[in-house]
């Protein structure tokens, strides 16, 4: 779509709490750019499933830290989203599920592991025409992106759109699920390296009351300005 000129493409950071929309809307920006989409969520939820398999506790920093060391992750693009590799074995649905869920944010917030996904999020967004999305991209992972953007929704909101998206063997109230989107933000934002924050030069979406298509037009609007200027 750029006529392979590298200088044309720029780097798109989406960043947001649980819920917020992010994946969706980042997959689809990425095809309407003809772009590559990156879920750093997966890779967080990748290691918390490897955690689990391993049976090292969340709060053990140094198992961890053993744990990332050669660990292989790879997202390749896939009809439904991204499929996800972990160690050659096709973790996609599992790392999913509300076990994994209830600690990702926990194993996140270990120094070890974020060095390790952060250093491998920034290869894959050197040669451009990426949208990365996440909690800490536009602060952390890639500071330069061209465009930058922060997008929220108001609690009940998220909630209620992740509720209607859970299998019939994962129901659980939806007040619950309120109060673990909730938790989940809180140590998010609390955490002490590279917490969930709004990036200065952000853009800030609030999605509560628009579509998935609203918001994917806004970002595309933001990314062909920045296109223009890149090329
Ligand atoms: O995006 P998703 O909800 O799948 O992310 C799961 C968890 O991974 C988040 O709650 C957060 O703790 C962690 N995460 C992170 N930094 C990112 C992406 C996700 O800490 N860039």
């Amino acid at each position: 779509m750029n006529g392979g000129s590298i200088s044309g493409r720029i780097n798109v950071a989406i960043d947001g709490p649980a819920g917020a929309g992010k994946s969706t809307v980042a997959r689809k920006v990425a095809e309407q750019l003809g772009y590559i989409y990156i879920d750093t969520g997966a890779m967080y939820r990748a290691v918390a499933y490897a955690a689990i398999g391993a049976g090292v506790s969340p709060d053990d920093s140094d198992r961890l830290g053993q744990l990332v060391h050669n660990i292989d992750i790879k997202l390749a693009p896939g009809a439904e989203g991204q499929t996800v590799w972990l160690n050659g074995v096709n973790v996609t649905g599992a790392i999913r599920t509300r076990e994994v869920t209830l600690i990702v944010s926990q194993i996140a917030s270990h120094e070890a592991v974020r060095l390790k996904l952060v250093e491998m999020q920034r290869l894959l967004a050197e040669s451009k025409g990426i949208v990365m999305d996440g909690r800490d991209i536009g602060t952390h992972v890639l500071p330069h992106a061209e465009v930058k953007v922060f997008l929220n929704a108001s609690v009940q909101v998220r909630a209620l759109r992740r509720f209607q998206e859970l299998k019939e063997s994962e129901l659980v109230p939806l007040a619950q699920l309120e109060q673990e989107i909730a938790d989940r933000d809180r140590s998010d934002e609390r955490r002490e390296i590279s917490p969930l924050i709004c990036a200065a030069d952000a853009v800030v979406i609030d999605s509560t009351e628009l579509t998935i298509t609203q918001v994917v037009a806004l970002i595309l609007d933001l990314c062909r300005t920045k296109t223009v200027e890149a090329k």
